[in-house]
């Protein structure tokens, strides 16, 4: 049953009128090393690094521990994460990643090593990074506010490979000594996508898998790295199950979410299965389905 039809249902026009977004003004913001990213200290030992210039919204995080940190995800790779991450940590920091999308791994290539989800897509893309042609839609006209950092090109953009790489799975822990967070295994948003589980401070990183804003069901690419909305459909009933009363730290638009959230999303992938939902499509064919405070884009 469609409902209406637009341009785009990825990149809404005007999408920077809403910024900024009132949940930052509650958190600590923190110099940055690198002002195209804007840093918050969102607990006491967790920084939310944010690329607010960019329609993506993009947020990878650096959780300190009393031994060594864990930077969550390197953004889109347009400024210099590591300058960042460094200025706010003094010690070891790992690098890893919520999945291999090219907004989460821009920045891998400025770390000797990172840790990559055990799945051939994202070791494909460790490997080999993604060209030009990949990923120049996201250097549209409007896709950003802020100015570029000075000797990025947008005409170039590319995501370059890493230098070298590690995997993870399903159970392994990082311990950062006072924290853990353990690896799960999502696939659905993408087929290597992870959360991580803080099980002691009951807080659970979504990655993409759930955010405040349009989840993507829909993603195809000639790589293999496509969503599977039934995979997404049940991975969200057994995440939903298991971790609805933990706080959900998000990898776009805003870092916290309630758990019980989770809940919500599971039953709109069931109520998107039963096909009687409205939506909004666009010029590709793409379906929206919106609900209170995010929506779902399938094929
Ligand atoms: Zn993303």
């Amino acid at each position: 049953m469609t409902e209406n039809k637009v341009k785009n249902v990825i990149m809404p026009e005007e999408w920077f009128s809403v910024l900024p977004r009132r949940q930052y003004s509650y958190f600590i913001r923190t110099e940055s090393a690198d002002s195209w990213f804007s840093v918050y200290r969102i607990k006491p030992d967790i920084y939310a690094i944010y690329e607010d210039g960019h329609f993506q919204e993009v947020i990878s995080y650096l959780i300190t521990g009393t031994e060594s940190a864990l930077l969550l995800d390197t953004g889109l790779g347009i400024g210099n994460i590591r300058k960042v991450v460094e200025s706010l940590y003094d010690g070891k920091i790992q690098v890893t990643h919520t999945h291999s999308h090219f907004d989460h791994i821009g920045g891998d290539w400025q770390f000797e090593e990172v840790f990559v989800p055990d799945h051939p897509v994202a070791i494909n893309r460790a490997r080999r990074g993604l060209d030009h042609e990949e990923v120049k839609d996201n250097m549209e006209a409007g896709s950003n506010w802020k100015p570029y950092p000075v000797g990025f090109d947008s005409n170039s953009y590319l995501i370059r490979p890493a230098n070298s790489f590690k995997t993870v799975k399903e159970g392994d822990v990082f311990n950062l000594g006072n924290i853990r967070l353990e690896v799960l295994e999502t696939p659905g948003h993408s087929p290597d996508s992870l959360m991580y589980a803080d099980h002691e401070n009951k807080l659970l990183f979504t990655g993409d898998t759930f955010y405040p804003a349009t989840l993507y069901a829909h993603i195809e690419h000639s790589d293999g790295s496509d969503s599977s909305f039934e995979t997404y459909r049940k991975t969200m009933h057994r995440i939903a199950e298991q971790y609805s009363d933990y706080t959900l730290i998000t990898s776009h638009n805003e870092p916290f979410r309630p758990g019980i959230e989770l809940i919500k999303v599971a039953e709109a992938f069931d109520q998107i299965s039963e096909g009687s939902l409205t939506y909004i499509t666009d010029d590709k064919g793409l379906k929206k389905y919106e609900f209170e405070d995010f929506a779902i884009v399938t094929k």
